[in-house]
């Protein structure tokens, strides 16, 4: 365990598992040297290979397949098996070639009678302590022990013996463990402990007994393992099977297609198993994907709310305070007609709409386009504005360009990883993999910044916990230590960058005694924070909404961006600044124009150049006039200024701050259409709901975090009557009267290309097989793994002087506690898909407030006592977890939950710049209820 100076190392110990590792795709055993080629002939046929590479990889570099049933290539080898085992000349025993090493000179023969006979007497050795089930295991059709027994025709062991009988657990709420069938391979401990890194499962009982333990022993609240379903996809038996697909379908009789998961914006491509139209079970392909076959617990066992019941299936028109079915073209003129009355009554300015970061990039575009075009509005946001409105802000003013500098796969060979504002494992678990990975397996180091101890933290060299609100201090604080030190990279400074000197004098009078006062973390903890940083050869900033959630979120940003400038941290590889999108398509409704300031591509409306080119292409005249933000639209119904709102996909009723506020303000509209899968909060409100397509009952594309444009594809028909959102928006908007007859979203994703530049050189066609990262200007272009080498989109990187400004609410003597607000790993946004799985559900229940023991103690609150919590604003009620996780003085609170919703309580204070409510810090109360 490595320490720095002045600050507690959190990290665990590194695996002590025997270690392989990778050269070019070879494994190879470490300690060996890599740098010497050794020959040796395999099969007749001469192969070098690296010293070190074992005999399994060296005779695949030759084309032949070694059969292997412990063994699998992402892992190291656990050689227990020993089907894998070859002959070599001179050498007694057979050598296990998973492990084995490759020498010079040796001669290996794979096919000879002995080695057969060996395998086919392994194999039955094996197959005489499994439970042969064959003809009503799920696994049949896809199990590697069934698979060799065929091969090597084995029809029944000729071993004998007392078998075990283990019970059957179906206890867990997504997996059942049969450990009957269980060939203690170890691939599933490895993989959870290697791959995951949460260990948590390991072998349970001695000799004869010997079995995988079962994480959920200890019950659903206080288990390590997190439910990513690695596990089950590494075990090459039916011991570990999904819950979903029991008794539903055989393997041969899955319809099996790729699409993207639609819950983070990490953009991982899931594996959808169908049958009969409903899905069975998801899988992760390994190639050509973001995850490399992982998965969290959302993505594997969290999307069967797409054959939910409560799916919308027909158009839904209010009557006298209760819903009727309607058809698609009563639906449709009601919606015109409305909007029509209401644009010529009080002109179109008085119409909002929230596009959708859960709908395609094409439906974003066509959605902002009908809402500029048709009704003749810049009223359009969605909900970037409510999670990183001032990454957007922010860094478009520093670099000029406001996304995710750097790639995911970056982050694994970054030196210096400062995670600031994100709880990675739970808000994006694949990024978090690549964390884990690069501080166990590359050693690099971990900084977390943040007021709660987050599960990072076990993987960090530095934690420093300051004070909700306090990030610029901190920042400030950490700048002042590089530049007294003489840490600072001058010669990138100087090049690449201009407004050094206004923001030094700002941070020279932040010291780390000044910003330890101001956050709460002691100075020396900053001083070595900023010294780890500012010493790593690459440092990488990953943040979220921990950072853009404040009302000086903009500032948090623009701070970062300081940061990694001072150190010249930018325009390469692993580096930059990094913020992690939200939903799965939030940064794509960006990239498209559903922003009340900018077309498609970032073009400013205020230009009037662009907005001549966008007239020309949509054959109209489009308003000067920058529109209304989503919390504008709300504080403009109150001001009559907005009459409609039109909502795709969006669910303001519960994810917007200051519940008690938007919910009457959504009341008292004179007409609402929201357009969605199910009736969610807000589409309760309605007064005609428009029932939608999912993710996988839709064509088009998600652009996820790392700014990769990616395709998905329609693997089943929607229900019922529910169609493709894009088809709506074109139905409704030529019944308004400016036509849209687009016949497929290929169609619509070319007129984007055709007016974008950073989407320029992207087709459909161009990414069925992995997407590529904007910008990419033209055809030829490969896309862009990194942002500003050489130099930043607006020419020189802008250094900004950046005060501390406290938030907008602290505690007081009525209010004494701060709350923040966040995210779990279980559930997802407002809960409208996570909420109607069960298994998730099964986890995490119900809403909950997160309070600090020595708190807990003067309120008189015990673990799971209800609680009630209030602001200036409302009452929520909730139960208690008694957790060191949130510091003394802060309580948090998940978002997801309707019958405790956190937002009820929340400030709807704004940034100035970039209009987002300060979702991370209000004054609360606490009593128990
Ligand atoms: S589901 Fe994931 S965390 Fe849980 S035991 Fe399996 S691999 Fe480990
Ligand atoms: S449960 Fe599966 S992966 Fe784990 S040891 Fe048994 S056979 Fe191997
Ligand atoms: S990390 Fe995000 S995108 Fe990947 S499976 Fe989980 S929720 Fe889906």
């Amino acid at each position: 365990m490595r320490h720095v100076s002045g600050v507690m190392s959190f990290r665990r110990g590194k695996s002590n598992l025997k270690k392989i590792g990778n050269d070019k795709n070879h494994t190879f055993i470490r300690g060996r040297s890599m740098s010497n080629e050794v020959t040796l002939t395999i099969d007749g046929r001469e192969v070098s290979v690296n010293s070190g590479v074992t005999l399994y990889w060296a005779a695949k570099k030759l084309g032949i397949e070694i059969p292997h049933l412990c063994y699998r290539e992402d892992l190291p080898p656990m050689s227990s098996c020993r089907i894998c085992v070859v002959e070599v000349e001179g050498m007694r025993n057979l050598a296990v070639s998973c492990s084995h090493p490759a020498a010079d000179g040796m001669v290996v023969h794979t096919d000879t009678e002995r080695v057969r006979r060996a395998r086919r007497n392994n194999l039955e050795l094996i197959l005489s302590d499994h439970n042969v089930e064959c003809i009503t295991c799920e696994k049949s059709g896809d199990c590697a022990l069934e698979q060799y027994a065929y091969e090597f025709g084995i029809k029944k062991p000729s071993f004998g013996g007392e078998k075990n009988e283990f019970p059957i657990r179906d206890d867990d709420p997504f997996i059942v463990r049969d450990y009957n069938k269980c060939i203690l391979c170890q691939r599933c401990i490895y993989a959870c402990g290697e791959i995951q890194y949460d260990s948590a499962i390991n072998i349970a009982n001695r000799g004869f007994n010997a079995c995988i333990s079962t994480p959920f022993d200890r019950g659903l609240q206080d288990t390590a393992c997190v439910s990513c379903g690695r596990c089950i996809s590494v075990c090459p038996v039916g011991a570990l099977v999904e819950k979903s697909r029991i008794g539903k379908g055989r393997e041969w009789e899955l319809e099996k297609k790729n699409t993207i998961c639609p819950y983070c914006g990490c953009g991982c491509t899931v594996e959808l198993n169908i049958k009969d139209g409903m899905l069975i079970k998801v899988t992760a392909p390994g190639k050509n994907t973001v995850n490399n076959g992982n998965l969290c617990v959302k993505g594997k066992f969290g999307l069967h709310f797409i054959n939910h019941s409560d799916r919308l299936t027909k158009p839904l028109i209010k009557r006298e305070n209760s819903f009727v079915e309607v058809s698609w073209d009563e639906a449709v003129e009601y919606t015109a007609d409305n909007l029509a009355r209401i644009k010529k009554k009080h002109g179109p300015d008085a119409i909002g709409g929230l596009s959708s970061a859960k709908c395609t990039n094409e439906e974003n575009y066509l959605f902002q386009k009908f809402i500029r075009a048709c009704v003749g509005t810049n009223n359009i946001d969605h909900c970037a504005r409510l999670c990183h409105s001032s990454t957007v802000a922010g860094l478009a003013r520093a670099f000029g360009s406001g996304a995710m500098t750097n790639s995911i796969t970056e982050l694994r060979n970054a030196e210096c990883i400062l995670v600031t504002g994100s709880n990675t494992t739970e808000a994006h678990p694949i990024i978090a993999l690549e964390i884990k990975a690069a501080v166990m397996k590359n050693g690099a180091r971990l900084i977390v910044a943040d007021p709660r101890r987050i599960d990072l933290v076990r993987f960090s060299d530095c934690w420093l916990r300051h004070k909700s609100g306090t990030d610029v201090a901190l920042f400030n604080g950490m700048m002042h230590v590089i530049i007294s030190e003489g840490l600072e990279d001058r010669e990138f400074i100087d090049a690449r960058t201009e407004n050094y000197s206004q923001f030094y004098d700002t941070v020279m009078y932040y010291t780390p005694e000044k910003a330890a006062e101001i956050t709460g973390v002691p100075a020396d903890d900053i001083r070595a924070a900023a010294r780890v940083y500012a010493g790593a050869g690459t440092a990488s900033i990953v943040y979220s909404m921990g950072i853009t959630q404040h009302t000086t979120g903009t500032d948090n940003v623009l701070s970062l961006a300081n940061l990694a400038m001072l150190t010249g941290n930018i325009g390469k590889k692993s580096t930059g600044v990094n913020p992690l999108r939200g939903q799965n398509n939030v940064q794509g409704a960006c990239d498209l124009g559903a922003l009340p300031n900018v077309y498609p591509g970032y073009q400013r409306i205020d230009d009037y150049v662009i907005r001549e080119k966008f007239e020309q292409e949509w054959g109209t005249p489009l308003s000067p006039d920058p529109g209304l933000t989503v919390v504008e639209m709300f504080h403009g119904i109150e001001k009559g200024k907005i009459r409609a709102m039109y909502i795709m996909g969006e669910n303001p009723s519960l994810s917007d701050p200051n519940l008690n506020r938007v919910r009457e303000n959504l009341d008292s509209l004179e007409f609402l259409v929201v357009q969605d899968i199910f009736l969610s909060e807000t589409a309760e409100k309605a007064d005609v709901v428009l029932p939608a397509a999912s993710f996988a009952e839709k064509d088009g594309t998600f652009t996820n975090t790392e700014r990769r444009v990616q395709l998905l594809q329609k693997i089943l028909s929607p229900p019922g009557e529910a169609r493709q959102d894009w088809d709506i928006i074109c139905k409704v908007s030529s019944r308004l009267g400016y036509p849209m007859t687009y016949t497929n979203p290929a169609q619509i994703m070319d007129e984007m290309a055709s007016i974008m530049p950073i989407y320029g050189g992207i087709s459909h066609n161009r990414i069925r097989k992995y997407g590529i990262q904007w910008p990419c200007p033209d055809k030829s272009h490969g896309g862009t793994p990194f942002l500003h080498k050489g130099m930043f989109t607006r020419g020189k990187g802008l250094f900004s002087a950046v005060e501390y400004i406290p938030p907008a609410e602290l505690p007081d003597d009525d209010y004494p506690y701060v709350l923040t607000t966040g995210r779990i790993l279980y559930h997802f946004h407002t809960g409208t898909m996570s909420r109607r799985v069960d298994g998730l559900h099964e986890v995490r229940p119900d809403g909950f407030v997160e309070i600090n023991p020595a708190d807990a103690r003067d309120l008189g609150i015990k673990e799971k006592d209800m609680a009630e919590i209030s602001s200036r604003r409302g009452t929520v009620t909730a139960r208690c977890v008694v957790t060191n996780r949130s510091r003394p003085g802060a309580v948090f609170m998940a978002f997801h939950f309707r019958e405790a919703a956190a937002n009820i309580l929340t400030n709807d204070a704004l940034d100035p710049v970039a209009k987002i409510p300060e979702f991370k810090v209000c004054a609360v109360r606490v009593k128990k209820a």
